[in-house]
Formats: C-alpha cells, structure tokens, sequence
C-alpha cells in the first residue's frame, strides 16, 4: 500500500510553518469529523485518521526532519506512528486544536488541557489576640496556641489510580458539534492527582491530622484594632506537599483602666483640688510608660488641657510618637462643713472671685479646636 505524502494530505507546502500546518490540520479535522459525516462515517474517519497522523509527524520537529530526510521509512520505526491510534487518542493528543478552533465558549468541555493538577493550598486559620494598652504601645510577641492540620508523619502517597495522577478524568462525548474530549475533576482524588497510601492513626482522608502548635507572632507598636496580621504558611498544612495556608490574626484591643486612646494620642482626665487650681502644685501624672511630672500653675482653670509631647503611642510605621494630653478639672467637694461654709461665704464678698474671663483665657472650644491643630 502506497502511503500518501503528509504534505499533500494536510495541502500545505513543503516549509509551512507550525502554524500553517495547524491551521490546516484543524480545517480538516472538523471536516472529516466522523460524526458530522454520518452518511459516510468511514470514509470520514479514514481521511480524519489520516490527516491526524500527518499531522502528528509534521508538528514534531524532529520526526518532520525525519520525514523529509527519509520519507515514510524514516518514521516508520517510530512507535508513535498514528496508523494504530484510535480515534480516542487523537482527541486525547490534539485537543488544543479543537479548543482553539471553537474557542472560549467551548472552555466548558475543557478539551483535554489536562495535564496540570491542581495544587492544594492549605486553608487559611483566623484567631482574635486581645492586647492591652501598654502591649501596644510597646510592641510584643505573643505565643499563641493554635490547632493547625499538618501532615501526619508517616503518611505515605501515590499517584491516583483513576486518573493516572493527573487529577482530571478525561472522557469523550457525543455533542451537537460532534465527539469531544471533556475532562473533569477526578472526584477519587479531589483534583489533587494523589491519594493516600498509608493513612497514620488519627488523620484524616488527606492524611492530615490536628496538632496544637506555638506560634510566635510579632505585633508591631502603634497596631490599632481590626488591624489584620498575616502569619505566612502558620495556616493549616496542605496535603501532598502544597502550600500552608496563612494565620490571620485580628487585634484587639482591651480598653485601659484611666487613659484613652485617640489614633496614636492618649487622654488623661485629671482632677486638682480647688486650693491646688488656686496656689499651683506638681502633680503625678499616670502615662503609658511609667509616671511624669507636671506643674499646675497658680490660678489654673478647670478644663485646661496641658500636653506632653511623645508620651502617646508610636506610629506604626515607626516614626513619631502622638501626645498624653491631660485634662484638668477642679474638683468641687459636694459635703462641707460648718468652718468651711463660713470660709466660702466670706470670700464669696470679694471681688477676685467673682469670674471675669480676659480675652486670653480660651474658651473650651478653642482649646479643643488647638488641641487637634
Ligand atoms: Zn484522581
């Protein structure tokens, strides 16, 4: 039996591109599609076999050379001549072109672009950390006890049996347009293309068990809460060996006992006695990082707002410190004594207690209005 010449078969030139013959082979490949030749499915499925195996010597490199150099008894030797390919291989070989030739809307039925498994990626783990104030204005390292899957040890894998550790099942359908190669998540192996050889006491079907493990996790100073940190791969472990998923830390933050935080300022509410708002006095101030010193000056107004600056929280990105600003009040004692109220009723008469507020002495809205320039 005399072979035909793969160039005349797939009607190309004798130094066509890849393309070309691509272009030419996908032209008749959907021509002769058997079932779309129903009246002469034999016929159909000779020329199509035909134009397969030529295509399948003219888009290899090599065994094109072979080709040209010998003929057909250059390649004759080859195992892979397409002769004694059934339909099912074909499809199963060149299924990119018929993807290509019917384009995305197709991308359903996959066309056989099988060979890439998915790789699991382990899922991602979520816990809240609760820090105080001075955590945060510190910075800290916090352990924290977390209950991740990891991969057993002992636990042993093999390729899927039922999609040859592809992770996809390969079948061909009749459609409207013809046979087509769809391919499908392997359901036995879950896409993964492995499965379980030796599953250890304890794990589960991907050969995965729970441990408790101490996680270190770094908190900067200055994280404010709802801030989200990631801990990379301290998620739970991937079977297989893919990829840990993440620990995702959310902060909290427990309110403190006397001062309150405002971005990276805090607030101090002090309270003076009415001789110390008259005569002046040093006060003890709580701040995030130990005590400071203030002078109340003689004749000091409730409601002033003294500052000290970078006694606040750091700013996260490192540079600058906020401000600790206290709020002075005096405090008026609701119980006195007989002494006492003739004291109060005698000075009431004098004129220096009467209020006369200067121009200087700032309203409380203009001292809020300077506090946050
Ligand atoms: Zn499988």
């Amino acid at each position: 039996m005399i072979q035909k010449d793969y160039y005349q078969i797939l009607d190309i030139s004798r130094n066509a591109s890849s393309d070309e013959i691509k272009k030419a082979y996908r032209k008749l490949a959907i021509k002769y599609h058997p079932d779309k030749n129903l009246d002469n499915k034999k016929k159909a499925e000779e020329k199509f076999k035909e134009a397969a195996e030529a295509y399948e010597v003219l888009s290899n490199h090599e065994k094109r050379q072979l080709y040209d150099k010998y003929g057909h008894s250059g390649i004759k030797n080859s195992s892979s001549g397409s002769s004694g390919m059934n339909m099912e291989d074909i499809f199963a070989n060149f299924g990119d072109i018929f993807a290509d030739a019917f384009g995305d809307s197709f991308s359903n039925f996959g066309f056989g672009r099988s060979n890439s498994h998915q790789s699991i990626k382990g899922s991602n783990l979520r816990i809240r950390v609760k820090l105080s104030l001075e955590e945060i204005a510190n910075g800290v390292e916090k352990k924290v006890k977390v209950k991740r899957l990891k991969v057993a040890s002992g636990v042993k894998f093999k390729n899927c049996v039922s999609c040859n550790g592809s992770g996809q099942i390969i079948r061909i359908t009749n459609t409207i347009l013809g046979r087509m190669q769809t391919s499908s998540h392997c359901h036995i192996c879950s896409g993964t293309g492995k499965n379980i050889e030796n599953k250890p006491r304890g794990s589960n079907q991907l050969g995965l068990i729970k441990e408790e493990e101490l996680v270190n996790i770094k908190i900067p100073a200055g994280i404010t809460e709802g801030i989200q940190l990631k801990v990379t791969g301290k998620g739970n472990q991937a079977p297989f060996g893919g990829i840990s998923g993440d620990l995702i830390v959310l902060i909290e933050e427990k309110p403190h006992s006397i001062l309150k935080r405002e971005g990276h300022n805090l607030h101090y509410d002090l309270y003076i006695s009415f001789p110390d708002a008259i005569l002046g006095s040093l006060k003890e101030i709580p701040t995030i990082n130990g005590k400071a010193r203030i002078k109340i000056d003689s004749g000091t107004q409730s409601g002033k707002t003294l500052r000290l600056k970078n006694k606040g929280l750091p700013n996260i990105d490192g540079y600058g410190r906020g401000s600790l600003f206290i709020h002075v009040n005096v405090w008026t004692p609701k119980k006195i004594n007989e002494e006492q109220k003739e004291f109060f009723e005698k000075i009431k008469q004098d004129k220096n207690f009467i209020p006369h507020p200067k121009n200087s002495e700032k309203s409380f809205f203009d001292r809020v209005r300077e506090m946050f320039s």
